[in-house]
């Protein structure tokens, strides 16, 4: 390791200690003046909306260097389908993980919080479709056109079976859009990085013709990837000022509702909590570090801690789509190749989401196991995994989309919709847990596929 590289990585411990420092504080801060720490939120959203704002460009920019990088577009095939294949096949195994806890640990058994079930359905079955997205955006902070969004084809009022191909075709349309500015408008960044990918492969056929083209979009990418570690230096006090006012407002919420505040709430649902958490620990300290080491016979803790940065800051914000520009920036800073990181990341933060997946799975168990007498056969459990599979894919990469798209997974198997309002409580902290898990399984992907990539270096 040079000098320069070596106080770099001094630097990125630094930056790694002082943003865990700032978490731990805004956290204590906000049980203990939850609403002096609510008021830190304009902090937070200036920090968030900087970060937001490199987003689109870099994707952009990011993918087609990525491409590019890969020197002659026939060779895209293998990296490709190795992408693909390991975030199904991650995918899957964490629905798996998430699937076995919830059927060892059982925390739906015997816990209904009825007056939660009420809150949204009223007592009755057939909650209006409208009620429910109120209530997920007043959550969540998504409006109420963004939540609709991802719950097109679902049908109003009473459960029915809306079938795995209507969800397919939705997920197939979600690649291409017909304006990409409204696409970046909306930072749907599919299409985006299709279009990128698409544009990048062209040029790689025509050669010096887009010679300034290419100069362009690569100088485009390095400045970019100033921008962000530019704002890293602003990183401690933009997240302190996040998650003190996240908590802060959960802790006025959780106090106005009688609860007696976040921990009380925890506890009342802890069983579930601990579940989730437990399946995410499993995903993330032992299948994906496992597949790590098979692949690169590397260390992949060391790796973990490379990616800590990313990690907090997808902790901190409960987006993977918002920590992408960090993600991007640690995973080269922890040895894995630019083109790599470039193709790969991006496509990950958007479609690979094995946190989520895990999650839509346990919760869906865990609604059902609170409905004495549903049958929770192996078939049911088949259904669940698959939509929570897809509707993990289609879940955005912005806070609570899980949430929103869990009301697939309960819609396919005819479990009442209203019963939502058993997670709803605690979902904005499980959020972070799972966005970690995501941007942690994006970054090892990136590891992964590098293996696959043609050898030559890059141009
Ligand atoms: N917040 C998560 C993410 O951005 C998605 C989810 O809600 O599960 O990755």
């Amino acid at each position: 390791m040079s000098d320069t590289e070596s106080a770099k990585s001094g630097h990125g411990s630094r930056l790694t200690l002082y943003i865990c420092v700032a978490i731990i504080a805004a956290i204590i801060l906000a049980l203990v003046a939850p609403h002096f720490a609510e008021s830190l939120d304009i902090g937070g959203e200036l920090f968030l909306r900087t970060l937001k704002m490199i987003v689109v460009p870099l994707v952009f920019t990011s993918v087609m260097c990525g491409i590019m990088g890969m020197g002659d577009v026939r060779k895209l095939g293998r990296p490709g389908a190795a992408a693909i294949g390991y975030y199904l096949a991650t995918t899957v195994l964490a629905v798996i993980v998430g699937l076995i806890v919830v059927n060892i640990m059982r925390p739906g058994v015997g816990t209904v919080d009825q007056a939660a079930i009420d809150k949204l359905g009223e007592g009755g079955m057939g909650t209006p479709k409208s009620k429910i997205i109120k209530s997920i955006s007043e959550d969540s902070g998504l409006s109420q056109n963004e939540v609709s969004g991802v719950l097109q084809g679902l049908p109003d009022g009473e459960a029915e079976q809306p079938g795995v191909g209507t969800i397919i075709k939705n997920l197939a349309l979600m690649l291409v859009t017909d304006n990409l500015f409204v696409s970046a408008a909306n930072t749907q960044l599919l299409p985006i990085i299709v279009f990128a990918i698409i544009l990048a492969a062209l040029m790689t056929t025509m050669g010096k013709e887009v010679a300034t083209v290419q100069t362009f979009i690569e100088q485009s990418n390095e400045l970019l990837m100033k921008f962000v570690l530019l704002l890293m230096k602003a990183a401690p006090l933009g997240i302190f000022c996040l998650v003190a006012a996240r908590f802060g407002k959960a802790q006025v919420e959780a106090i106005e509702d009688g609860t007696g505040g976040i921990w009380a709430e925890l506890m009342q649902i802890g069983w579930y909590f601990s579940t989730v958490l437990v399946g995410l620990g499993l995903h993330a300290f032992i299948t994906l570090p496992l597949i790590f080491y098979i692949v690169r016979r590397e260390n992949p803790y060391v790796f973990m801690y490379r990616m800590s940065k990313a990690l907090l800051m997808a902790f901190s914000t409960a987006s993977s789509s918002a920590t992408l520009p960090v993600t991007l920036e640690c995973c080269e800073e922890a040895g894995v190749s630019e083109k790599s990181t470039e193709f790969v990341v991006p496509l990950g933060a958007t479609i690979n989401m094995d946190g989520t997946a895990l999650y839509e799975a346990a919760a869906a168990i865990f609604i059902a196991q609170t409905i004495p007498g549903f049958d929770l056969s192996f078939t049911t459990q088949m259904i669940i995994a698959v939509t929570a599979t897809l509707a993990a894919i289609g879940a955005a990469g912005i806070p609570e989309a899980g949430l929103v798209t869990m009301l697939i997974v309960l819609n396919a198997v005819g479990l009442p919709l209203e019963y939502i309002g058993l997670i709803l409580t605690v979902d904005w902290l499980l959020d972070r847990f799972r966005t970690a898990v995501n941007v942690f399984g994006d970054s090892i992907g990136a590891a992964v596929v590098e293996k696959a990539l043609p050898p030559e270096p890059v141009s």
